[in-house]
């Protein structure tokens, strides 16, 4: 039985609290160790369908937001370690557990290495067709590209394999 003391401290982790074993992904695992699956002919992250599953939602509900592991593996499926949080709590995560690259970028390493896959997910969301302040000039600008780049990804363009994770 657990001390107070070490409940403490497991609650002021919150975010790394998970209980049982990683249950890996058996089907398609991607460069990036995320298990991935079609449905309907678009790729899905398997570990997404795994949450939703478990929580009874559409996967549609939860296109906005981050389906992080808590566990930090990334081809884990069991719904116990995963936790569902924003793309902003997804990028504290990552900084906090020092991995903010990956060994392997297949969209980065393209030609398109100016831009981090984060802010190809941050682009898309910021984009607003025809915006002065988020339009295809003012995103250029921002991250330094040219604007050609930035129609080409907000259009799915390029870095068609960066999707939300
Ligand atoms: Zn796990």
């Amino acid at each position: 039985m657990a001390k107070l003391a070490d409940k403490q401290e497991l609650f002021s982790h919150p975010d790394d609290v998970y209980v049982g074993e990683c249950v890996i992904y058996t089907g398609y695992i991607n460069k990036r160790g995320y298990g991935q699956k079609h449905i309907s002919r678009k790729p899905h992250y398997a570990h997404r369908i795994a949450y939703c599953e478990a929580n009874g939602i559409s996967l549609d509900s939860i296109k906005d937001l981050v389906v992080r592991h808590k566990c930090d593996n990334p081809s884990c499926v069991n719904p116990d370690h995963l936790i569902i949080g924003t793309v902003a709590d997804n990028n504290r995560d990552r900084s906090r557990r020092g991995r903010n690259s990956y060994p392997d970028r297949s969209g980065e390493k393209n030609g398109m290495a100016k831009l981090k896959e984060c802010d190809v997910i941050c682009i898309r969301r910021e984009y607003v067709r025809g915006s002065v302040g988020n339009g295809l000039r003012s995103l250029a600008k921002r991250y330094g590209v040219s604007t050609t780049m930035i129609a080409d990804i907000v259009n799915h363009r390029n870095w068609s394999n960066v999707s939300e994770v």
